[in-house]
């Protein structure tokens, strides 16, 4: 039951706090991490869907790590590891912040693409080119970011600046060297007990947008396994606190 909403997510990067709802006692909400997460609204989707994002920690930490437990709408596992991650304590000094579903129109309707049929994940304004038309599984949208999802979510990445970024997709079982730290992904793959390996690199992917834009940082891909069973799940929560 979320018990503050941010009008957006900068509110809370700027100010630390959120406006308390109306009825609900004023407090300081950047102290002491709630225990289910601190909610705000990323964005929305092509049919107004919330893109609900989570903090967990400090507004003010110095670092901070990204989780985006689904963007291709048919690859929904993350999005399970992502809400369980909305009970962690996080450590003095970094935030964990969670966007459990980051194309919920794809999920409500079981495909890979948003409700315009744009692959988000060839969206992101970095190295985009033309693929595909509406509905291929590929198909980039007509222009970078043209879609709100992914709008919002470069938005989220500019705003943080995470450290870290984590973006779940199914069903290779496999953790992706997407450009970012080698040590930081192979540590990632031995707690979750799945190989690291280096799958194609596509144009318009988030990772290639934020390990190109945002040196020093690391965002890659964890396609997990078409079943994962709860013991994954559980690795994998432990390998995303080890981020932290
Ligand atoms: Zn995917």
């Amino acid at each position: 039951m979320p018990r503050r909403r941010c009008a957006a997510v900068v509110a809370v990067l700027a100010l630390g706090a959120c406006t308390a709802q109306p009825g609900s006692a004023p407090s300081v909400v950047h102290l002491r991490p709630l225990a289910a997460g601190t909610r705000s609204v990323a964005g929305h989707s092509v049919q107004g869907r919330e893109l609900t994002v989570y903090r967990m920690g400090s507004a003010t930490a110095k670092r901070r790590v990204l989780v985006i437990g689904v963007i291709h709408g048919d690859e929904v596992a993350g999005r399970r590891i992502a809400l369980s991650l909305l009970h962690l304590d996080v450590p003095a000094g970094t935030s964990l912040w969670v966007v459990p579903d980051g194309n919920p129109d794809g999920v409500a309707a079981h495909t890979r693409q948003n409700a315009h049929r744009v692959d988000l994940n060839r969206n992101f304004s970095y190295d985009w080119a033309p693929i595909g038309r509406p509905g291929d599984q590929q198909y980039s949208g007509p222009r970078a970011l043209s879609e709100p999802e992914s709008a919002a979510l470069s938005d989220l990445v500019r705003r943080l600046r995470p450290a870290v970024t984590v973006w779940f997709h199914q069903p290779v079982g496999v953790v992706d060297e997407s450009g970012g730290s080698v040590s930081v992904e192979q540590r990632f793959a031995n707690t979750l007990g799945e190989p690291l390996r280096r799958m194609t690199r596509y144009h318009g992917s988030a990772t290639g947008w934020q390990n190109h834009g945002y040196p020093g940082t690391t965002a890659f891909v964890v396609e997990l396994p078409r079943h994962p069973t709860d013991a994954l799940d559980q690795r994998a929560v432990r390998a995303i606190q080890n981020l932290l």
